[in-house]
């Protein structure tokens, strides 16, 4: 019977005559009560009758009764105000009742108690619906964070394959193109490469400033734009060289876009000097090897032609298979 001292408040258990059985110490606190006893020494002659009369009939009927007003008859004879309830259930085949007895004071302090943990139940849920609003909006955040960041790093990669002068791809950009050229293509497919040079560049930055340099190598990267096929690619290589990435292009076909550049070129003036540029062509079939290894032989060839450029007199394009 441990449970009846769980309950907070006093109880008794009793058989259907009334003699009770158990009782917690909250009971026996008040009331003094002793085993084997009829209930109704514990209520003054009012109540014993209220009992007999209403109570018990309606247990007796409906198995239960709640919060009828009775007074319990403690130790010193005081007549204590309590709500009483009762139920009926069967243990091991003996009907009981077990009565619950809440002191009207003690009961204005639960409802004291219960409302303040009402009171702070509700607290406690608007503190955690302003938390959860919180981390909502932290995530919110955050999620905007991860998109800038991802948009920033975009910019970045970008950056890092981009000439910020011409806004040109840079060598980077040239060996992206190549590695993905040759992971589509046949071992057998042919590709081009020009490495094209400005002429006496130098003189142009000594007579007219670095500034006016500038200029020609951002007009120059247009008119190598213009020369080319859609599917070719113009990077710039180093200070005032650029490199032309044509895919699929045998030789004869970038001797054709060789001459385009140099047409293209010779519309640029500045003062009354004609820009040239010299151009080195190689023109190689992959033949499995790895991308890189591929675009450093099509450099070096293709420098070795354009070197041949030079020493032959500038503002011409040199074939690597025939220098
Ligand atoms: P060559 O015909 O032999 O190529 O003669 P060159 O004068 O063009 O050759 P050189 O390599 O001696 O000079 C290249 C010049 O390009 C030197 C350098 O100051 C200039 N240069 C490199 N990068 C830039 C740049 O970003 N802006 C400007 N204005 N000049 C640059
Ligand atoms: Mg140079
Ligand atoms: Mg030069």
């Amino acid at each position: 019977m441990f449970y009846l001292e769980r309950l907070p408040c006093p109880v008794l258990v009793t058989d259907c005559n009334g003699q009770i059985k158990h009782s917690n110490h909250d009971f026996k606190r008040l009331a003094g009560v002793l085993l084997v006893d009829s209930m109704d020494h514990y209520f003054p002659p009012a109540s014993r009758i209220f009992l007999h009369t209403h109570a018990w009939p309606l247990l007796l009927r409906n198995g239960e009764f709640n919060e009828l007003h009775l007074q319990l008859l403690a130790t010193d004879q005081q007549h204590i105000p309590v709500m009483a309830n009762a139920r009926m259930s069967e243990v091991d085949g003996e009907r009981e009742v077990i009565w619950l007895f809440f002191v009207a004071k003690d009961r204005q302090r639960f409802e004291a108690e219960l409302l303040k943990a009402r009171e702070q139940a509700q607290e406690n849920a608007a503190q955690l619906a302003k938390a959860n609003l919180a981390l909502q909006s932290a995530y919110a955040q955050l999620a905007e964070y991860a998109v800038e960041i991802k948009s920033e790093a975009e910019q970045f990669a970008q950056l890092s394959h981009t000439d910020p002068l011409t806004a040109l791809g840079n060598r980077r950009a040239l060996s992206l193109h190549v590695e993905q050229w040759t992971a589509t293509v046949s071992a057998q497919a042919h590709a081009s490469l020009l490495l094209i040079d400005i002429d006496y560049f130098k003189q142009i930055n000594d007579r007219f400033g670095h500034a006016e340099g500038d200029r020609v190598l951002i007009e120059l990267a247009q008119q190598l734009l213009k020369s080319v096929r859609s599917q070719d690619s113009v990077v710039r290589y180093g200070g005032e060289e650029f490199a032309l990435w044509l895919p699929f292009a045998d030789g004869d076909e970038a001797a054709v876009i060789a001459r385009r550049v140099h047409e293209q070129v010779s519309l640029l003036q500045i003062a009354d000097q004609r820009l040239t540029v010299s151009i080195g062509i190689a023109n190689l079939v992959p033949q499995g090897q790895d991308p890189e290894r591929y675009l450093e032989q099509l450099l070096e060839e293709a420098d070795t032609a354009l070197y041949a450029a030079k020493a032959q007199g500038r503002n011409r394009s040199v074939r690597h298979d025939r220098c």
